[in-house]
């Protein structure tokens, strides 16, 4: 792979503090952290009881999927005509899979004219666009399963999903056209609880029976969490234990199969954010990027990431921290950290903020609201934050 050689190996990278020293960026620095992705991607591949989709949507960087794919991952859940010419140019032999319950009929020519086999609904009114604009062969067709709300921070089953009868009607009316018949599910995004995996799959059971047609596959969505300051998820083992112990009760016929499409849980260590104080007042930071660029979770939906004064030159931080309000560059009030930031009592105009774990739903989110859409991006050695 090009981008491969082009990467330095990771103990040649540079440290974080460093490159602030020598470029004193003066806008938002992305700093990947390909190792960590690689080791989380690896980590979930190896112990996962299934395959691994990673949904591109969480961060498409190239540098990104390539870390991913470093780390064993072979599949790739993608919901737009877009993110699949991204991966399919970048992967030649990766295999692509449509995983969003509606699409546009160009979208799905496309997709299939790049080798994609798979693809996901929840009406009837969908499968039927499906079978028109796709080939009778080799067709993978997944009902997605509608959830209570659930555990997760993120519900994500307001909008797609049906309802238990339908989704057993759905399976019925698929299984005559597909090579492959799936059932798929999402609990929602940073799902502290492995018991949701359990109440899902109980709910899965139920749909197949109600079918009595059988499936292949058993796709379980992502969710999976990781880390932040003040929340520490169960390990992923117990997620994985639950999920199997789940899927095996169901009794299914041999040959069933399990598929996850984890994003946050392999990137979101990946990246961290180097902002630059632009003016301290009292107790509140302006800084250079906000809730319009990599922040967005850290606004309205309330994450905290873990932060930390980054000060290459001048006197030694303060030992004393303190809690600060930081809003970000876009004239909108809106544009501030949900969380009090606790940073070096002394920190001042021109120091430097590290923010980690900023890999999912971080980068991908940024808009060019207000002019403040110019970033660095660079690749460095250092460990996660977290
Ligand atoms: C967003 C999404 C994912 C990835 O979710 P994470 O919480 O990042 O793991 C997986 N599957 C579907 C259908 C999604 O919409």
């Amino acid at each position: 792979m090009d981008l491969l050689r082009l990467r330095p190996p990771a103990p040649l990278l540079p440290r974080v503090d460093d490159l602030v020293a020598v470029e004193r960026p003066d806008v938002p620095m992305h700093c990947l952290r390909p190792a960590a992705i690689v080791a989380a991607a690896s980590g979930f591949v190896g112990s996962f009881p299934g395959e691994v989709l990673y949904a591109v949507k969480c961060n498409p960087d190239p540098a990104v999927l390539q870390a991913v794919w470093e780390g064993g991952v072979r599949h790739f859940d993608c919901a737009s005509a877009p993110e699949v010419a991204l991966v399919r140019d970048l992967f030649p032999t990766a295999a692509i899979h449509f995983m969003h319950p509606v699409k546009s009929r160009p979208a799905l020519r496309t997709a299939w004219a790049a080798g994609v086999r798979d693809t996901v609904f929840d009406s009837a009114d969908e499968l039927a666009k499906i079978l028109q604009e796709t080939p009778d062969q080799d067709r993978g067709l997944f009902v997605r399963l509608a959830l209570p709300c659930g555990h997760a921070v993120y519900d994500l089953s307001g909008k797609f999903g049906a309802p238990l009868d339908e989704a057993a009607a759905l399976l019925r009316a698929a299984r005559p056209h597909a090579a492959r018949l799936g059932l798929a599910f999402h609990v929602g995004s940073q799902c502290l609880e492995p018991l949701a995996w359990r109440e899902a799959m109980a709910l899965a059971g139920m749909a197949i029976r109600q079918s009595g047609v059988r499936i292949d596959i058993i796709d379980v969505g992502g969710g999976f969490p990781v880390a932040y300051p003040d929340v520490l998820p169960p390990p992923l083992g117990a997620y994985f234990a639950e999920i199997e112990t789940s899927f095996e009760a169901l009794g299914l016929p041999e040959g069933t199969t399990l598929w996850a499409e984890p994003g946050r849980a392999l990137v979101a260590g990946g990246v961290s954010v180097v902002t630059q104080v632009l003016l301290r007042r009292g107790d509140e930071l302006y800084v250079n990027d906000g809730i319009y660029g990599s922040l967005s979770d850290a606004g309205a939906p309330g994450f905290r990431f873990p932060s930390r004064l980054v000060r290459p030159q001048g006197t030694a931080p303060s030992p004393v921290l303190r809690d600060f309000t930081v809003f970000g560059p876009t004239c909108d009030s809106a544009d501030r950290l949900h969380a009090p930031v606790p940073l070096p009592a002394d920190i001042a105009e021109g120091d430097w903020i590290e923010i980690g774990q900023l890999g999912a739903y971080g980068a991908c989110l940024r808009t060019g609201f207000n002019g403040f859409d110019t970033i660095r991006s660079v690749a460095v050695r250092d460990a996660p934050m977290l």
